[in-house]
């Protein structure tokens, strides 16, 4: 596996993913341990550990594509809004060192946010991302 990094594996396809959008620069996936119906991951297809390491143009890009998956998932869910989260360090609770955004939908009335929370239920994952994708 490249960089020993299994999002850089998901990007390449040796790993699989529930995809939700894809393009030339980015990767959308379902989170496989959601914290809410539709918790997803946008990474640019590049490898780059966190925020501080990518360049700024390349930042404002991914971010672009982060508002068009964002926007498309809380149209086709749907819900009510959604937070973006963003991890730098193990002290901050990053635990893969490639730089995704968390796109994790929220209902008004809904369960509190708890970052860390759920166990994935891989068919319904499935079926999720086959409705949701972009
Ligand atoms: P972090 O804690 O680094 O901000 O977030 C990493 C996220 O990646 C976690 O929410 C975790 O559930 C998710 N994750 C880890 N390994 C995989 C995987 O192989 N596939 C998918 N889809 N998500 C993963
Ligand atoms: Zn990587």
């Amino acid at each position: 596996m490249k960089n020993d990094c299994i999002f850089c594996a998901i990007a390449e396809g040796e790993i699989p993913c529930f995809k939700v959008y894809e393009d030339d620069l980015v990767l959308a996936y379902l989170d496989i341990n959601p914290c809410s119906e539709g918790h997803t991951l946008v990474i640019p297809k590049a490898h780059y550990a966190g925020l501080l390491d990518v360049p700024d143009a390349a930042l404002g890009e991914i971010l672009s594509r982060v508002k068009k998956v964002a926007a498309h998932i809380k149209e086709a869910l749907p819900c009510d809004g959604f937070n973006i989260l963003q991890n730098n360090g193990p002290a901050a609770g990053q635990s893969v060192f490639h730089l995704h955004f968390h796109i994790v939908p929220r209902r008004e009335g809904g369960e509190p946010l708890s970052f860390k929370s759920g166990k994935g239920d891989m068919a319904a994952l499935e079926a999720l991302a086959a409705r949701i994708r972009l």
